[in-house]
């Protein structure tokens, strides 16, 4: 029989987990739960480069296993996976791992928990549909798939479950909104993978309204919004992916947008990248070799994971939402701040993955407590939020909610 989600008070109970991709994001999430040693019983970090994972665990001060895996070959994963015995695999890897991730946990009976959704290499899309494909697959194998617990997709789908629980009555209209504030005084460089991130911001725009999908030329549509913290910036509408699985779960909703800000100098760099065909993700033949020009660019670019020392400012992330309480008209802003330099001192890295990372350690620890518990394929905003609302003020994440009175 197949159970939907269900969320528990948490309740004391240990687990191991394996943690798969030693970048920017999972250094931060294994530093995070080996601070969390009574739910963390045992961590296995694996990545394709184990010198990056030993390198991760000579920081902490507990023991942790590292191995090296290819997380695209499905036989290795489930050899890996039955040799360490975890309870929950994290998979802090890229997009394109994630069906093989899934297909191993699948093989195996051990929940899976991701943080960004699935997309070939091949094509510059994203969407749910391959990996919603997996429920009734987890449901019969009595297993969960936690999507997207990282910040956005993940604390923006519980912002806006929180606000669902306990400040609307109805919810019209939610406005999602990102803002880096900070500067790594490099002329150009991404926060997290630039392979991914430079595909997610060269695709069209969408926004969903009166039920249907609006689709926007990329970077084309600009408002201004006053970011806490940091102040007005100019922002862009892009699609984000946490728009597909919102538009199901928040009931009576008639529109939602995501909008990030970019710095005038990265969006002077990309339109240069873009135009010299160097973020072109198709091969092409250089003196007898085959490349794919923005694999190349990867190669080129500074590591994520190194931008840490030195950065300064803030980021701001939070959900704008709209809609009636006690039958008036209602609006609230529900975000969080964070400062780059205190996320360096405190695990050496940057705060975009600082704030992803945080929240894939939540998640994981609600899966493991069996605070969250469910058998198939859920996202964040299908549970219960009071816990995971906690958890963020607990371990690094606090968050505020404000009225807010203007207009985007
Ligand atoms: P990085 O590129 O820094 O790290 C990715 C890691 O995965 C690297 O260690 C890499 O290994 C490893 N890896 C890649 N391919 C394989 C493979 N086939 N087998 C085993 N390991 C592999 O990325 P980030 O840490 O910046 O991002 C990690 C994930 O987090 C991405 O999916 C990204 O989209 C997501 N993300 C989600 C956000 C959110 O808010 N939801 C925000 C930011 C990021 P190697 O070191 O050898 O290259």
């Amino acid at each position: 029989m197949e159970r939907g989600p269900i969320s528990f008070a948490r309740v004391r109970c240990m687990g191991r987990v394996l943690i798969i991709g030693a970048g920017g994001v999972g250094s931060v999430t294994v530093q995070k739960c080996a601070m969390v040693p009574d739910v963390f019983e045992h961590i296995c970090l694996a990545s394709r480069t184990l010198a990056k994972c030993d390198a991760i665990a000579a920081r902490l001060k507990r023991t942790i296993r590292t191995a090296q895996v290819d997380a695209d070959d499905v036989d290795q994963l489930v050899g890996l996976i039955r040799d360490d015995r975890p309870d929950l695999v994290v998979n802090l890897a890229l997009p394109y791992q994630d069906l093989h991730i899934m297909d191993a946990c699948l093989r195996t009976g051990v929940h899976y928990l991701d943080t960004a959704n699935y997309e070939p290499p091949d094509v510059a899309h994203f969407e749910y549909a391959w990996q919603w494909a997996y429920h009734d697959r987890f449901s019969q194998a009595g297993i969960m798939a936690l999507l997207g617990s990282g910040f956005d997709p993940g604390v923006t789908n519980v912002f806006c479950a929180y606000a669902q629980k306990h400040l609307f009555d109805e919810i019209h209209t939610i406005d999602i909104v990102d803002c880096n504030g900070g500067d790594h005084g490099l002329p150009f460089a991404t926060n997290f993978n630039p392979e991914i991130n430079i595909r997610e911001v060269t695709a069209k725009g969408r926004y969903w309204e009166s039920g249907q999908w609006h689709e926007t030329e990329p970077l084309s549509v600009h408002r201004s919004f006053d970011f806490p913290g940091i102040g007005p910036r100019q922002m862009t509408l892009m699609y984000h992916e946490e728009l597909e699985s919102l538009v199901k779960h928040i009931k009576g909703l008639k529109r939602i947008r995501f909008w990030m800000t970019f710095g005038e100098e990265y969006l002077t760099h990309l339109r240069v990248l873009q135009n010299v065909g160097l973020t072109r993700i198709d091969a092409v033949e250089y003196e007898g070799h085959t490349i794919v020009p923005l694999q190349f660019l990867k190669a080129l670019l500074p590591d994520p994971a190194s931008l840490g020392e030195g950065y300064t400012g803030r980021t701001c992330i939070g959900c704008v939402v709209e809609g009636v309480r006690d039958g008036k008209p209602a609006r609230r802003f529900i975000y969080n701040t964070c400062d780059h330099a205190r996320c360096y001192e405190q695990v050496e890295a940057q705060a975009v993955a600082y704030t992803t990372g945080v929240p894939a350690m939540i998640g994981a620890m609600l899966v493991l407590t069996k605070t969250w518990l469910g058998e198939g394929v859920f996202h964040m905003e299908q549970f219960d939020p009071d816990p995971f609302m906690g958890a963020l003020k607990e371990h690094g994440l606090p968050w505020e909610v404000m009225p807010w009175n203007g207009s985007i």
